[in-house]
């Protein structure tokens, strides 16, 4: 539902800016959107425009004059014209003097030109205080109201006084304004709109990679191989067998993944003995999108659950039991029940029921809404400690899951091992080196470096020593 700039005000704020005159140069879609919200929430909107008396479709309410006329009718002027268009603005530098201008514009391409749109602005037009802000909400949000999912606006600028005015007027309108500091914020605010899920490409060509390979080893091993070995068609694995093998193994590699740069950085600091040394642009980008891998990952558990659930309702599986049954009957033989069989298929399942609801757990902490709830050791513990403990079940559902096969060489084929055998590689890896990491006398080292001992600076070798003599 819409919210309105009265309910996402306080009376008082709303009441006392009600009077204010706001201008606008553009009466292109997004100046006329911004006039009509603003109109809205009940300000005067005077539009400047090339063509006063030819403008149409603005909202009811707003006046239109040329855009010397209109400046001087405000302090606050936003500019919703296209960089390109900037240059006649020179022209009107006396009248603009002292004034706000608000630059509203993105660009075409990520780092377009050399300095941001509103820098250009603020040369362009000397003794102005150029505030950037806006860009990011689309005029038809403006229109339509559906600025649920775009409710931030980034605000930068030089002029201290200017900005805070520009911010009462993005709350006024119901926005919630995000001071990013000086101008010079304003070319990455500029680039924000034109990101295309940064954080969520590494996670992405990840999982497709990790999906393609393995669903092409598994088509080696269970469709190519009995093909050639015994002429079977077993195409119809490509479906759901092929599909719910890759689908966990993506899941678990995955949640591996989240685990290790955390594992990398403490084996780079204990190497390098100190924390004050940056990490490696991949591994500082690889830390970031830990909340994306770890997403990417619960999807796959989630379709692994679903393809799971279908297999008793499988044409395959029931002709299986089927034939097993008709076979045992007609050679009046029975299976025996081995209990030992029975503790390894239930173990597998109970795994995995704790672990996917750990995870399930893991992916609701990390939602804002929830961590913003917690507070920070509350946070860490949820996302370490259980991380780990859900890191832990799953591999150990693997593990259950190759049972007495696990290893044994009557499994392979061409000299490939089962898939799931591959996956246990990272995970394992991860749960290795973590155990090493976390024995005390590790673990002591890293906690000093993580509390900024060093171990070259002379300081802290003599405060060590000093610790030593007493
Ligand atoms: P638009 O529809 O092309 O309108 C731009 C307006 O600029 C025109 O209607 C015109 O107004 C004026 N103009 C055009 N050429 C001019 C010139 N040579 N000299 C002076 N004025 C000129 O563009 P828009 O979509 O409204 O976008 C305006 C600005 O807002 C852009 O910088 C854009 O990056 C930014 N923005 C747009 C959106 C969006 O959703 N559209 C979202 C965020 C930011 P008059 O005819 O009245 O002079």
């Amino acid at each position: 539902m819409e919210k309105n700039c009265t309910d996402a005000l306080p009376l008082t704020m709303n009441s006392s800016k009600n009077q204010e005159t706001v201008c606008i140069f553009g009466t292109g879609d997004f100046g006329r959107s911004l006039g009509f919200k603003m109109l809205q929430c009940g300000y005067t909107v005077v539009f400047g425009s090339r063509n006063p008396q030819t403008s149409s479709l603005l909202p009811n309410g707003a006046e239109v004059l040329s855009h010397a006329e209109a400046a001087q009718k405000s302090d606050i002027i936003i500019i919703a014209i296209q960089r390109e268009h900037y240059d006649f603005l020179t022209d009107l530098t006396e009248v603009l003097k002292g004034k706000i201008l608000v630059d509203v514009s993105n660009n075409l391409k990520i780092n377009q030109y050399q300095e941001s749109n509103a820098e250009y602005l603020a040369q362009l037009v000397p003794g102005t205080h150029v505030v950037k802000a806006f860009n990011t909400i689309s005029a038809w949000a403006l229109q339509s109201g559906a600025l649920d999912a775009s409710r931030q606006v980034f605000v930068c600028g030089n002029d201290s006084k200017a900005k805070q005015r520009v911010m009462d007027i993005v709350r006024s309108l119901g926005l919630t304004p995000l001071d990013q500091g000086s101008l010079m914020a304003a070319s990455e605010i500029e680039n924000y709109p034109l990101q295309l899920f940064p954080m969520w490409r590494f996670p992405l060509y990840l999982s497709a990679a990790l999906c393609i390979f393995f669903f092409f080893y598994c088509v080696v091993r269970e469709v190519i191989y009995p093909y050639v070995y015994e002429k079977k068609d077993q195409t119809f694995r490509l479906a759901i067998s092929i599909p719910n093998r890759v689908c966990p193994i993506a899941a678990l590699v995955l949640l591996a993944l989240v685990y290790l740069p955390g594992v990398i950085a403490a084996i780079l600091q204990l190497y390098r003995g100190t924390k004050y040394r940056r990490f490696p642009d991949w591994l500082d980008h690889w830390m970031l999108c830990r909340k994306q891998l770890g997403l990417v990952a619960l999807g796959f558990a989630f379709l692994h659950v679903l393809y799971t659930l279908v297999i008793p309702i499988r044409y395959y599986v029931r002709w299986r039991i089927r034939n097993i049954t008709i076979n045992q009957v007609k050679s009046n033989k029975d299976d025996p029940f081995s209990t030992t069989t029975a503790w390894l298929s239930d173990s597998y399942v109970a795994l995995g029921i704790l672990g996917f609801s750990l995870f399930v757990l893991l992916g609701i902490t990390s939602l804002p809404s929830v961590s913003n709830m917690v507070n920070w050791r509350e946070f860490r513990f949820v996302q370490s400690k259980l991380g780990y403990l859900t890191l832990i079940l799953c591999t150990a559902h693997t593990l259950v899951y190759g049972g007495k096969r696990f290893l044994s060489p009557s499994i392979l084929r061409w000299y490939l091992p089962s898939a799931y055998v591959l996956a246990l590689i990272v995970p394992c890896t991860v749960l290795v080196l973590k155990f090493v990491l976390i024995l005390p006398c590790i673990d002591k080292t890293l906690t000093h470096i993580r509390q900024g001992w060093e171990r070259n600076s002379k300081i802290s070798k003599s405060t060590l020593n000093g610790k030593m003599d007493i």
